[in-house]
Formats: C-alpha cells, structure tokens, sequence
C-alpha cells in the first residue's frame, strides 16, 4: 500500500503554504509562531527548495545555492528564525576575479570597491560616491523605466570593464541583465556593498534541519511528498487545497511556487480576472542555472587563496547574454572548506561551478545527448578550473552535474527558473489577494525578491498580510 504522507493531517488549518523554499517556510514560521494553525505542504521529499543540499555516496554533501547572500540575513534571520541560525552567518572576505580585463581580490564592500575603482580602475572618487548614493538610494516606488545599461552609461560611459565588475556578479546573483530596471540592480548591488557577502557556516544541511525545529516547535504541521494540485475557492474566497486527492479547507493561502504556476496552473485562469491572467501570462521567468558539484578525496586539500568566491571569464568583455550561452565562458566557483562549511567529523574540501542557464539549451535534447552535454559540461568546467588549480583533476573523488532539468524536477519551477520571475512578476504576485479573499504568493518575484534574503523578506511581507487577515477574521467571529 503506498505510504500515507497526509497521515493524522487535520481536514481543517488556518492557512496551507504550498512550499518549502526560504519563503515559504519563513511565512509558516510566522504565522505558526503567532498562534495560527498552519499546515505546509512539500511536493519534494525535501524541505528548503532550492536552498537545500543533497548526499552521495563517500559521505559528500553538496549544497545548491549557499554561495553568499548579504548581511542583511543576519537580521532577518534573528528576528523570524532564531538566534543560532543567525550567529552561524559569517563572511566571506576573500572574493576574486580573473578575466581578460581584470584580475583582483576584494572584500566587496563598499570601502574595498571604492578603492579599487579609483585606483585600479581609474575612476574619479566623487563620480564613484556618487553612483554608490544612486544605487542605495534606489527604492521600489522609483523610476522603473531606466534600465541598469543606461545607469551605467550616465556614470561609467564606454567603461565596460568597470561594467563587468560591478554587473557580473550580480547577474550571477539573480540573474538580472543590463536590460532589467535599474531599481532591480540598485537594490541587490547596495544590498551587497552594504557589508560584503556572506555564508552560513555549517551548511545547507545544518540551516534546512534547524528551521524544521523552528517550525515544528511553532506547532506548523509539515508534510513532504505532498503536491497541491488545486486550489480550489468559493465565492471569491480560497476555501481548500488538494493534495494526494484529499480535500484540505483552510482560510488563506501562501503559495510559494512559481508565480505563473501558482495562478495559471493551481488556481486556473478561470477564476482570475481576464486583465489579471492576460499580465500574467505575460509575466517572464529568469533564466535557470547549470552547476558543476566537485568533492575532494578524504585528505587532499585546497589552500585557501583560491578564494571564496571565485568570478571568471574567458570572454574578451561583458555581455549579459554570453552569460547564459551554453558556450560557456563565464564560471563562477564556490570554493567550501573546512572552515567554512564544516561537516560532521570531517575535514572535506568541495568546489561548486555555477553558470547561468537558458531553458532552451537543455530542454529538448534526447537523453543521449543530454547526457553527452553534461559530460561536456563537467569535463569543460575541470579544464577551466584547472588553470587556476593544476593538479584538480586528481584531487577529486566524485564529480556531477546538474541543468535546468534538474531544477525543474525538484522544484516544479517552469524552465528550472532559479530567480523566480522578472520585475513584472513583482505587481502581480502583490495584487494577488485582491483577485482571490485569502490568496497570497511568497517566492522569487521581480529580481528584487529572489535570492535567500530577497525570498526570506518576502515571506515576511506575505505572512503579516495573512496575519492581519486571519486576526480581523477571528475577531468578526
Ligand atoms: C544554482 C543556484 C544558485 C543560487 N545561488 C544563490 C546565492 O548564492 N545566493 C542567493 O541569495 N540565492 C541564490 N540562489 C537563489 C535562491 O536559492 C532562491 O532565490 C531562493 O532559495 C528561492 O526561494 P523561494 O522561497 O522563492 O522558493 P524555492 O526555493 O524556489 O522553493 C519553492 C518550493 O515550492 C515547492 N513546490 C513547487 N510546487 C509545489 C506544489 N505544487 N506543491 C507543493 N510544493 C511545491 C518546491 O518543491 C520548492 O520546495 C541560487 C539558485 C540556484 C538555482
């Protein structure tokens, strides 16, 4: 008889969150936390989303996307989880470039940048304080129309290499383009500059296990291996969710799928507004990723001069889009050590490569030359690394790969998306509750909101939204 993952599950809970990302369990820890009964609901056998890791077979444990995120998740983390999550972020102070404009080590920050673009680059220091203000003073409710390649124009004019330091990394980040809002730039860069990068020490592994203690201990009832198929809504209010085709009533919901999923898909563009669907149909995904995961032999080691954080290209100058080509030129490496990502009575050594995905390049091979370009892809990605560290190839024990199909699959996310959607995707998912009572989404929207802190913030955001619902709902009553 398969196995009932629903078992003693309740017929009735306040709110479902459908999804385990960051935002979807920071939302379900709060509204647990503040009294709510909350049910959250996880079609993979996994909690965390994309922030999750996975184990092979040697005792590796890779991570997915714990490459750094900014400051700002100290605090965030401290007020929604707990104190020992946020006192296990640390920094990572030892980020590098290498590409045939530019090679430098950097702190990244905004002192560090600032000396390295008047100094190395030349800048004047008055243009640099000047753009750094612009940048931080960039807000939602501002401008949307300037896009960043015409930020960039005003205060860096035909200075590409100064483009390709401030842009590469953060397009890396979440994906973002010269083409998208300046605001969308702004807000990420200065998140950024604000203290450097950062990292939670102990793992994906470790951070997934302690939010589940949270969670559980604020009375959320969590279950894995539970897709929602429908959610279903009577007279323009969410009244229950399906899932293993069982009825679940409940009074709001938080949907931390994908955004076009969640309403084209879950909800059904019948029960929206035709202007509604008609935007978001037309809201665009970002792009997906490709990841190259390297573990050591137990014993051999990496010098920590390789860096963090390592940025590298072999393209002659900056172009969003050669970022995303399959001919990659582009790789930017995670280095993990000891120190940094201890693990469990171990002193293991991992390199994670990521690049930036187009959908397209994947999706339609047939398996064998599927399997071809990720044999392509993880032998490319050790010639590459191999310029910088010689002898890698014969340090490594287990090598694998993972393309927007693997994102796909373990997430649902269409195209793999790994940054949710574009800006426009923002609007949409915040009208939400206005088309359906009760119907909220938290998850990687308009670059702003994507990444860990962006999609952690968001949670907050919703949660007070469904909070303030559900108390006006119970004092009514
Ligand atoms: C390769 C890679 C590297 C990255 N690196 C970084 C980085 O260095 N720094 C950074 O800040 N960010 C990084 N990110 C982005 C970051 O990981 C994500 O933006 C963030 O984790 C997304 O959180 P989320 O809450 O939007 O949900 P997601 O993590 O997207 O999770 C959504 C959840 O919903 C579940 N779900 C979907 N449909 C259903 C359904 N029907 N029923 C039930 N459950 C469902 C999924 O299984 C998933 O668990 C990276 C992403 C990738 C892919």
């Amino acid at each position: 008889m398969p196995r009932d993952f629903l078992k003693g599950a309740s017929d009735e809970y306040d709110v479902v969150v459908i999804g385990s990302g960051l935002a979807g369990m920071t939302s379900a820890n709060i509204l647990g936390r503040a009294g709510h009964r909350v049910l959250l609901l996880e079609q993979h056998y996994k909690l965390g989303g994309l922030a999750t890791w996975f184990l092979r077979p040697g005792g590796h444990v890779f991570d997915i996307s714990l490459h750094g995120f900014p400051h700002g998740m100290i605090k965030s983390c401290r007020r929604y989880w707990s104190k020992d999550i946020s006192d296990r972020i640390v920094q990572l102070k030892n980020i590098r470039f290498d590409n045939p404009q530019f090679s430098l080590t950097t702190t990244f920050n905004r002192e560090d940048f600032t000396r390295l673009l008047t100094s190395d680059f030349g800048i004047a220091p008055e243009t640099v304080k000047e753009f750094f203000d612009t940048a931080r003073g960039m807000n939602f409710y501002d401008d949307q129309a300037t896009t960043t390649r015409q930020l960039f124009d005003r205060f860096f004019p035909g200075r590409n290499d100064v483009v390709r330091l401030l842009m590469e990394p953060i397009t890396y980040a979440n994906g973002s383009t010269l083409e998208d809002p300046a605001i969308t730039y702004g807000i990420v860069f200065s998140n950024f500059m604000s203290k450097g990068v950062f990292i939670y020490e102990g793992g994906t592994e470790d951070l997934v296990a302690r939010m589940k203690k949270e969670l559980i201990s604020n009375g959320v009832d969590i279950r894995i291996n539970c897709p929602v198929d429908e959610i279903e809504v009577a007279g323009g209010k969410v009244s229950a969710v399906k899932t293993h085709g069982r009825r679940i009533a409940c009074k709001a919901v938080v949907s931390n799928a994908n955004l076009r999923t969640t309403l084209l898909k879950m909800l059904g563009p019948e029960k929206l507004d035709r202007d509604y669907v008609d935007r978001a149909s037309g809201v665009r995904l970002n792009n997906s990723s490709t990841q190259v995961y390297m573990a050591l032999k137990e014993g051999e080691e990496i010098d920590e001069s390789s860096g963090d954080l390592f940025f590298t290209s072999t393209a002659k100058d900056f172009r969003t889009d050669l970022l995303l080509s399959r001919d990659i030129t582009s790789r930017t490496f995670s280095f993990y050590y000891p120190k940094t990502r201890p693990q469990k009575d171990k002193k293991r050594f991992a390199i994670v490569s990521s690049t930036n995905a187009n959908w397209s390049d994947w999706a339609d091979l047939n398996e064998q030359d599927y399997e071809a370009s990720k044999e392509d892809l993880i032998e490319t990605t050790l010639d590459a690394l191999s310029r910088y560290l010689p002898d890698i190839r014969s340090k490594i024990d287990r090598v694998e790969a993972a393309t927007p199909k693997t994102f796909h699959h373990y997430t649902q996310h269409e195209m793999g998306a790994s940054f949710g959607t574009k800006f426009e995707g923002l609007s949409v998912s915040r009208e939400l509750p206005q088309q359906i009572g009760g119907m909220y989404h938290a998850g990687s929207v308009g670059i702003i909101m994507s990444g860990w802190l962006g999609a952690i913030n968001y949670g907050v955001i919703v949660s007070n939204e469904v909070d303030q619902q559900l108390t006006q709902e119970s004092s009514h009553t």
